[in-house]
């Protein structure tokens, strides 16, 4: 059902910033409805939001470590609170099934509750005085400065919980930037941890690049943490080079799979869980197994199977539907780019099998929903192949021996996550020859994501990593305090 569209503001110094410029956010199921407004904030206002997080900072990061936990702890009470309203509005401005938005906030809580349980741990144990032969040394873990948190749309409530809760919790300040294609949830998020913490602590603009330009480039912003488009990352990395700031980039991925001669292909719950990883959020995940390379030996068999478990869970259709699993694409360039992609693997000879059931026939004509689909046939360097779709069509090729999987799974600029499936002991012999940040075993993408463990990308795929300590370490500097007793060193000369 149609709702009032929502207005939501920029929040700088504590303060929700009415604007004149905004732009509409529709609902990927239903086009003509319009869910809300984000507004179109200017440099002048990017620049008044990084001045509040700069002034807030000296503050902030001398506040102790309790009262930082104690009040992430409220926010995330609310949240909790918020989840099922919060989802709601995420499924209908981001188009992905309510079952999946719910599960986005799940991980997001549980990865900000982690934090508050580990960080004192993680940022005191590098607090320590060490006496020693010449002295006394003190290492501390220092806060950073202004974080700059820009977030895509694929997973707007994770991708800024993730940096904004670590941020916040290590004594930072930040200035979150989302992305225009889901802004409104992540917004209503961060009213209510902004209202949790002293003003100018965490702000929030909204925009493009003119903004995205500005939140990078001003001298006064200390840590950029960004996840979004290799290309993008290009860009950022440019602007921040005249300051060089830290940086943790969380890109693109192409992730392969590789399914081993010793799969059992007459595994259901397997080959479930291999579907659910290619199809999951119609394919628009960076972690999701986007190209799948399968034993000749197994092939034909493994393919009329994999048939059978995709049509029986992929039902695409209406958002708040229960029996849906998969939604419409986010927008309409996301979606003609995915249809692009398999047209042309269409006419380069490649076999395109429609999956699933269609369960709202009439909403599917009128959103940007797409068919989900499987390539059989393509080359290995065909651009379905070997650029990161993002959308509800995977293509399978067959592979002869180990080597060749190995190489062509690590043939690839990307190397985000990646996942073999077979006996385990032989699939771990494999995943460790794997260029990746993560490599899962029988499984993949958000079903095997662990946030007590470190996620990010090799080669263009990222740099840096979040979630686990490793995350939380990502927002401070380690800082020596040297007090030595021989203070003269015998070979300078008096
Ligand atoms: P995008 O790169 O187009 O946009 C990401 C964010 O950057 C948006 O907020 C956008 O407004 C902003 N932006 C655009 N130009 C900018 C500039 N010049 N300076 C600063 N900011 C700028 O990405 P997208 O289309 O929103 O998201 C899809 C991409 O994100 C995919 O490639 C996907 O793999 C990747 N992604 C990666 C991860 C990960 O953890 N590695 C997670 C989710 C998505």
């Amino acid at each position: 059902m149609a709702q009032d569209p929502l207005v939501v503001h920029a929040i700088i110094n504590g303060e929700q910033v009415p604007t004149k410029r905004r732009y509409a956010r529709e609902n990927p199921a239903n086009p003509e409805e319009i869910v809300g407004y984000g507004p179109l904030n200017t440099q002048e206002e990017a620049i008044r939001a990084i001045e509040a997080a700069n002034e807030a900072f000296p503050t902030w990061a001398a506040t102790g470590l309790d009262e930082r936990i104690e009040r992430m702890r409220r926010a995330i009470a609310q949240l909790k609170e918020k989840t099922p309203e919060l989802a709601q509005l995420l499924s209908r401005e981001h188009g992905k099934a309510l079952y999946d938005a719910e599960g986005e906030f799940g991980i997001s809580i549980m990865w900000m509750e982690y934090a508050c349980d580990t960080v004192k741990d993680v940022l005191q144990d590098q607090d320590q005085v060490q006496e020693h032969d010449n002295g006394k040394t003190i290492i501390t873990s220092d806060a950073i400065g202004v974080v700059s948190a820009i977030t895509p749309w694929s997973y707007p409530f994770s991708l800024s919980t993730i940096k904004v809760a670590p941020a916040l919790l290590a004594g930072n300040t930040v200035v979150l930037k989302p992305s225009p294609f889901a802004p409104l949830a992540v917004t209503k998020t961060m009213e209510i941890i902004s209202k949790e913490f002293p003003p100018g602590v965490l702000n929030m603009v909204h925009g493009e690049a003119e903004v995205g330009v500005e939140l990078t480039s001003h001298p006064k912003v200390a840590k950029i943490a960004f996840t979004g488009g290799t290309n993008t990352a290009k860009h950022i990395m440019k602007a921040a080079a005249d300051t060089i700031k830290h940086m943790t980039l969380e890109l693109g991925g192409n992730d392969a799979a590789i399914i081993l001669p010793d799969f059992d292909v007459n595994d259901e719950r397997d080959l479930r869980r291999l579907v659910i990883s290619n199809f999951l959020t119609a394919g628009q995940i960076c972690m999701l197994a986007k190209r799948v390379y399968v034993h000749r030996s197994i092939f034909d068999q493994f393919i009329d199977n994999y048939v059978v478990a995709a049509n029986q869970w992929i039902r695409v259709g209406d958002p708040f539907n229960p029996k849906v699993t998969v939604g419409p694409v986010n927008n309409k360039r996301q979606m003609e780019y995915v249809q692009s992609l398999i047209d042309d693997a269409k006419k380069r000879g490649a076999k395109v099998i429609e999956l699933g059931t269609v369960l709202d026939e009439e909403l599917f004509e009128k959103g940007y929903f797409m068919r989900p689909t499987l390539v059989l046939g393509a080359g290995y360097d065909d651009p379905i192949v070997v650029e990161e779709q993002f959308g509800p069509t995977v293509p399978i090729l067959p592979y002869d021996d180990e080597e060749q999987a190995i190489q062509l799974a690590n043939h690839s600029i990307y190397g985000l996550t990646s996942s073999v499936w077979g006996d385990p002991e032989h699939a771990i012999r494999v995943a460790r020859r794997i260029e990746a940040g993560t490599t899962m075993i029988n499984t993949a993408a958000v079903q095997g994501l662990d946030v007590r463990f470190p996620f990010g990308g090799v080669k263009q795929s990222g740099i840096g990593r979040e979630y686990g300590a490793e995350g939380l370490r990502s927002y401070v500097e380690t800082h020596v305090i040297n007090v030595p007793k021989h203070l003269d060193l015998p070979y300078i000369p008096e």
